[in-house]
């Protein structure tokens, strides 16, 4: 189980869970948005270009994201597995990442689900304070995974092991290696 994607709405705790579960499975954590807010930072040409996208709640061009990630995969450290949070996001980029790991005759062995009610997710989102979860951008962000990421969870429905997102951080992060062990 080395090669995962973690997807759930804005607020499931995929950044939280994904930290530790890379850290259980000796596996590298990728997170796009992690990615994107570092070049925010560094103040790159990328950074600025996407900076207003993310305060905005949309979703990052394709072409962009889609470039970031495959270069992110081509470096060694993912050779034996990755843990990815926040990608794909749309099935147009879980076609680009299908195409990516074929090339080099590999692919997904898993893709796990945080599963939280809107109520939780919404109460999370504003006590997080990032610069963006105010209300209105929560809503819109919330809004774009119904309509552009929940698809995911058809497209990979062979490959999908759901688990309950709500509960203590630990507790949950046991949730998923439970899961993960009982597919096997
Ligand atoms: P959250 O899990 O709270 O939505 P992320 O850190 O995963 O936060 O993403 C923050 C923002 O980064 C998104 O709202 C979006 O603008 C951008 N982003 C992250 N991943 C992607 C992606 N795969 N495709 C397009 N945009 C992305």
């Amino acid at each position: 189980m080395t090669r995962l994607v973690l997807v759930g709405p804005p607020g499931a705790g995929k950044g939280t869970q994904a930290t530790a579960l890379s850290e259980k499975l000796g596996i590298p954590h990728i997170s796009t948005g992690d990615l994107f807010r570092k070049h925010i930072a560094e103040e790159t040409e990328l950074g600025q270009k996407v900076k207003h996208i993310l305060d905005s709640g949309g979703l990052v061009p394709d072409e962009i994201t889609n470039q970031m990630l495959v270069d992110r995969l081509e470096q060694p450290d993912t050779a034996d597995g990755f843990l990815l949070d926040g990608f794909p996001r749309n099935i147009g980029q879980a076609e680009v990442l299908a195409k990516e790991l074929a090339d080099s005759d590999q692919k997904l062995d898993a893709v796990v689900q945080l599963q939280v009610s809107e109520d939780v997710l919404v109460q999370r989102l504003l006590a997080r304070g990032r610069s963006d979860d105010n209300e209105d951008v929560i809503r819109h962000r919330l809004h774009v995974y119904q309509s552009e990421t929940a698809p995911l969870l058809d497209y990979y429905r062979d490959l999908l092991v759901t688990v309950d997102g709500v509960g203590e951080v630990g507790e949950v992060t046991n949730r998923v290696l439970t899961a993960l062990r009982d597919r096997t």
